[in-house]
């Protein structure tokens, strides 16, 4: 059991101040249709992964666990578009992709369009971890977790009706050839952390079952490292949300890193503006990112992003749509 976290040992005894920030992705539930026992469990998952993730920093752990911890609380929980509660395909599969950065060696790993493994976050690490590769996809990708002893769970396990209900009702509107009204929530979303530790390094982590009814074999934004997910010690941590195709595009994450590396930006402003700009080429949705020093940034062009965040002082910080963050302590 940890003991809880006392601010004076997290400022006193290093350098750098930890913080972890998360997102469940960008698409919520419309505000008016989200009510408020819904509004109440994303809340309460929001802040079991943040309470997950903080829990190594306070203990003094490395920002890469810190990350992993948070994402598989995430991908645990059904109500995100990530392992458990995964969007399917159109030909009615799960095809999962995950990755996960280290800021220090700019260590990475990723996995792409893979079911099997209970936690896609954890394949990404063991290829990080013990694999030659920076990409595994598919067949090649779940043999490789298998070799590495992963917990794998059958379909059913990610399957849920609410996710079948979105395909089904996506399917219906093209077989129809209406108009696409969905709501964000039943078209996308992902699941992502950025942490930074005492000792200073950034970590990024970002998991997603990626659009509804998606042709099988696309692979978003999150398993691509510069554009859904990044991290450097010298810059910042980033993962992101939303339409991957344009973030791919406009390689999203390191464009913020470039801004701040050659452009003297500050993390605020690179992430504003490159949210502003891939929203003027259709890509909606957000991010998350987190410098060398103060507290993360959380922007997005869409109507809501489930998100949240901690900072050395403990309270855990939590938001939907653009309403004020809702706190509670850590413990
Ligand atoms: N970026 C994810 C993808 O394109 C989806 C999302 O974040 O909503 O796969």
């Amino acid at each position: 059991m940890l003991s809880p976290p006392s601010t004076r040992f997290i400022t006193v005894m290093s350098n750098f101040s930890p913080a972890l920030a998360i997102h469940g992705g960008a698409g919520t539930i419309p505000r008016a249709a989200l009510d408020d026992s819904a509004r109440a469990a994303h809340h309460a998952g929001l802040r079991a992964a943040l309470t997950a993730g903080f829990a190594v920093l306070a203990a003094g752990g490395a920002a890469l666990d810190a990350v992993t911890q948070a994402v598989m609380a995430l991908e645990d929980d059904e109500l995100f578009n990530a392992a458990r509660g995964a969007v399917f395909t159109e030909a009615g599969r799960l095809e999962m992709d995950a990755a996960i950065m280290e800021g220090g060696g700019r260590r990475a790993g990723a996995v792409a369009g893979i079911c099997g493994p209970k936690n896609p976050i954890l394949a990404a690490r063991a290829v990080m971890e013990c694999s030659p590769a920076v990409l595994l996809a598919g067949a090649g990708a779940e043999a490789f977790a298998r070799a590495q002893n992963l917990v794998f769970m059958p379909q059913e396990y990610f399957e849920t009706p609410r996710r079948r209900a979105a395909l089904a009702l996506e399917l219906d509107r093209r077989a129809a050839g209406l108009p696409d009204t969905r709501s964000d929530a039943d078209r996308h979303g992902t699941v992502g952390a950025v942490a930074r530790d005492a000792a200073g390094n950034l970590a990024a982590a970002t998991s997603t079952g990626g659009i509804t009814a998606k042709l099988p074999g696309r692979i978003g934004d999150t398993p691509i490292f510069g554009a859904g997910t990044y991290a450097d010690n010298a810059s910042c941590a980033v993962s992101c949300t939303g339409t991957g195709e344009v973030f791919i595009r406009f390689t999203a994450a390191s464009d913020i890193a470039a801004r701040l590396r050659y452009a003297g930006q500050t993390l605020d402003e690179a992430a504003q503006a490159v949210v502003a700009e891939l929203l003027t080429h259709g890509g909606d949705g957000g991010l998350i990112a987190l410098g060398r020093e103060g507290p993360p940034v959380l922007p997005f062009n869409s109507t809501g992003m489930y998100r949240g965040y901690v900072t050395a002082d403990g309270i855990l910080h939590t938001a939907i749509h653009r309403e004020e963050f809702t706190k509670q302590p850590f413990y």
